[in-house]
């Protein structure tokens, strides 16, 4: 059960001395109670009080990571049904699969798609997480050859190492050095040996159920074992049966905070369908409904877009709006006779505004103006890009020095601020641009200085 503000004050020592970066020891009690800081911030709260609190308010649905120090992979953490009660914490893992009965060529191939595969979108880079190695012969040999075939042909891939034996299991994990994978494979039968092996490499340890109730059981197993960081396979492989245990696991980790089912879950769309097609479309619906892990029989361009734009719209914080830094933006170098261009800071128009004008070509400066992320005539409708604000940021952004000319593109939209801006701005020129960014291009090098 989570704790109020007042229960974690009564555990801090309340000395009032700022350290933690907040005045009093009340409001940093409440910031822990509400999730946004660490009870780590104080350096005078006890350990025994550090493990209480920590442990109440750990998420319902437990955080793993996988990966090298630096470059982590990170799984659940969550703790809401849906998205638009707070919002989702770490976007679903894709992994691609490759096992010891493929030849070297398919393997290379998926490492290659793995590696190629990877696209940016508003400043975000999206791109497959894992990939995971199975050893699908149960042979020591192949599995580690295959698993160093892997590391080495991918050095930012989070690795899940697949076998049903914990001595490959083991042999596999050595080779892995600081990339911590995620040993995939326990029942009940080898509970006890990869609980084990999970604490001796520090790592997460896969369960490989047949249904929920053996999920359950293999996950009461590996925590009575002393394991803590787990990720759950119910061993559904119907795409009705992977969404229903899915809901299943997150309603009885956030609503009735059963433990056994805390932990993301990892789904095989790949052990679905052969069909490249129907295997996307089963992977989107697992996206959408809490799968923290997703592996693919292989990765094709078509078919992982889409799935990546999905992942990202799902994981955006709706409460946080995505923004840019206000600023004035030179595109392909301009000089005191490009022109000026400006627009908000919504990280969208942002990218699809400079993306328009890098396209064209044009030396431009792009003033960004800071309106919390709201786009054009939202921020205008809010009163956050109203001429005034717009003329102070012009007067004070330090465009003046940049350019001789007193030329300044505002967007179509906003036609009706002209007269405004022009009383503000009495010493510039006032230009109405285009509606849309597509037409920025031809605007930008039809301009001339007034
Ligand atoms: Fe209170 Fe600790 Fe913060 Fe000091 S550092 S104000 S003792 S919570």
């Amino acid at each position: 059960m989570a704790l109020t503000g007042i229960q974690i004050l009564k555990m801090l020592p309340k000395k009032n001395c700022g350290e933690c970066s907040i005045p009093t020891c009340l409001a940093f009690a409440m910031k822990v109670a509400a999730g946004q800081v660490e009870i780590d911030e104080c350096p005078y709260v006890s350990d025994e009080a550090k493990a209480t609190i920590s442990e109440a308010s750990a998420p319902p649905i437990r955080t793993i990571k996988l990966g090298a120090k630096d470059n982590s992979f990170v799984s659940g953490g969550e703790t809401c049904m849906y998205r638009h009660d707070k919002r989702f914490e770490n976007q679903t893992g894709i992994a691609v699969l490759v096992t010891t009965e493929m030849s070297d060529a398919d393997v290379d191939g998926r490492i290659e798609r793995f590696n190629k595969f990877e696209y940016e979108r508003v400043g975000v880079i999206m791109r497959a997480d894992l990939i995971a190695v199975k050893d699908s012969k149960n042979d020591e040999a192949s599995f580690v050859a295959l698993t160093k075939r892997v590391l080495e042909g991918s050095a930012r891939a989070a690795i899940i190492l697949m076998s049903d034996s914990a001595a490959n299991m083991e042999a596999a994990a050595k080779i892995c050095g600081d990339r911590v994978p995620l040993l995939y494979g326990a029942t009940l039968d080898n509970a006890d040996d990869m609980a084990k092996l999970g604490s001796s490499f520090k790592a997460p340890v896969g369960v490989k159920a047949s249904n929920l109730d053996n999920c359950v059981e293999i996950a009461e197993k590996l925590s009575a074992a002393g394991l803590k960081d787990m990720v759950i396979d119910t061993g559904a492989r119907t795409l009705r049966a992977a969404f229903e245990d899915n809901v299943v696991a997150r309603r009885s980790a956030v609503k009735a905070k059963f433990k056994p089912l805390g932990f993301p879950t990892i789904t095989f769309p790949c052990e679905i369908t052969d069909d490249p097609m129907l295997e996307a479309m089963v992977a989107s619906v697992l996206i959408a409904k809490y799968a923290g892990i997703i592996v693919l029989g292989d990765l094709q361009g078509d078919l992982i877009f889409p799935l990546f734009l999905e992942r990202m719209n799902i994981f955006t914080d709706p409460q946080r709006p995505m923004v840019v830094t206000e600023d004035i933006y030179p595109l392909t170098g301009p000089d005191e006779n490009s022109p000026v261009v400006i627009t908000c800071n919504f990280s969208l128009t942002y990218f699809i505004v400079s993306g328009e004008i890098e396209g064209s070509k044009v030396p431009t400066w792009l003033l960004i103006k800071d309106t919390e992320g709201l786009s054009v005539l939202t921020a205008w409708a809010a009163g956050k890009f109203g001429a005034d604000l717009i003329a102070q940021f012009v007067k004070k952004g330090g465009i003046e020095d940049k350019v001789k000319h007193r030329d300044i593109i505002i967007p179509g939209y906003l036609a009706s601020l002209k007269g405004e801006l022009e009383e503000e701005l009495p010493d510039w020129n006032i230009i109405i641009g285009p509606r849309e960014a597509g037409h920025l291009p031809v605007f930008l090098k039809e301009w001339k200085p007034s």
